[in-house]
């Protein structure tokens, strides 16, 4: 892909927010044993043709899954695989794939032989696609389920296997990436953004090193006075220093704390 220009840009949050007007007024709102006929693997006429020219958003997990595959650190792994697109709409930083400069803009880990070559670690968009899951922000509207079809997807009509959205969920070991989607939900639907309230460009930037660049904030965590002034268990400490998924969802319990003065954490005696 072609460097984005700031019109580029705002076409695409253009269309996303129209995608999502028409998505929340006139999608069929599915439950999980809605049945549905799909087919995905090497033999589906269009194999690799939805990893080219795509927008997929990475969640935080996303990224912990995928640098630690490649023993990467995760600030290297943003400025290589990553774009991070902002507009004046948004409530958070967001981190897409950046597709290669290629004819057909694919995605940096397609292998034209053999498909995705990160499956085992492939994002959540990749797991979930044809399903899309939907968690509108008003308080009284509950998450829901809905087909993506997409043209270049054959997947539907050459299908031969039958599933359940929960079992095509199951398949796909969506599970860990449910688990820590709901975490960071409590912090990207918290109702703070709700009610219209926007963070200073300093919080941007503490939320972008919690959600996205984790071993910057392991530094930040354990080369500061960060745990002087919190009350964290031992064994927490010890395993936030080896397990990058402990630090995160530590780090989500602190951007509540910070961003939204919810109590999620303990501050120490001798710090207040
Ligand atoms: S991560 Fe894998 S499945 Fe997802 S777009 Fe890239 S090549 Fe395709
Ligand atoms: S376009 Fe659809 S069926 Fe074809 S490889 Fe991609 S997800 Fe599978």
């Amino acid at each position: 892909m072609g460097k984005l220009t700031a019109e580029d840009l705002k076409d695409q949050f253009t269309a996303f927010d129209h995608f999502k007007k028409k998505l929340f007024d006139e999608a069929e709102r599915l439950p999980a044993n809605a049945e549905f006929s799909f087919s995905c693997n090497p033999g589906v006429s269009c194999f690799n043709k939805c990893c080219t020219d795509v927008n997929i958003f990475l969640t935080p997990y996303d990224i912990i899954r995928l640098k630690n595959r490649f023993d990467m650190d995760s600030e290297e792994f943003l400025a290589r695989y990553t774009i991070m697109p902002m507009d004046a709409r948004q409530s958070y930083p967001i981190v897409l794939f950046k597709m290669q400069n290629d004819e057909d803009k694919s995605c940096p880990f397609l292998d034209a032989e053999k498909g995705c070559s990160v499956y085992e670690d492939r994002p959540w968009p990749c797991r979930m696609f044809p399903i899309g899951k939907a968690s509108p922000k008003e308080e009284s509207a509950f998450p829901f389920y809905f087909f993506m079809r997409e043209d270049v997807c054959k997947g539907f009509e050459e299908a031969t296997d039958n599933w359940t959205i929960e079992s095509w969920i199951e398949n796909q070991e969506v599970g860990p990436y449910d688990e820590m989607g709901e975490l960071f939900k409590g912090i990207a639907l918290n109702t703070f953004f709700g009610k219209g309230q926007r963070l200073t460009p300093p919080l941007m930037e503490m939320f972008h090193m919690v959600c996205y660049n984790i071993d910057k904030f392991k530094v930040f965590v354990f080369e500061s006075t960060f745990l002087d002034r919190f009350e964290v268990p031992e064994d927490r400490i010890e395993k936030m220093r080896t397990d990058d998924v402990e630090l995160q969802k530590f780090g989500y319990e602190w951007l509540r704390f910070s961003l939204f003065q919810e109590r999620t954490m303990v501050v120490k005696e001798e710090a207040k």
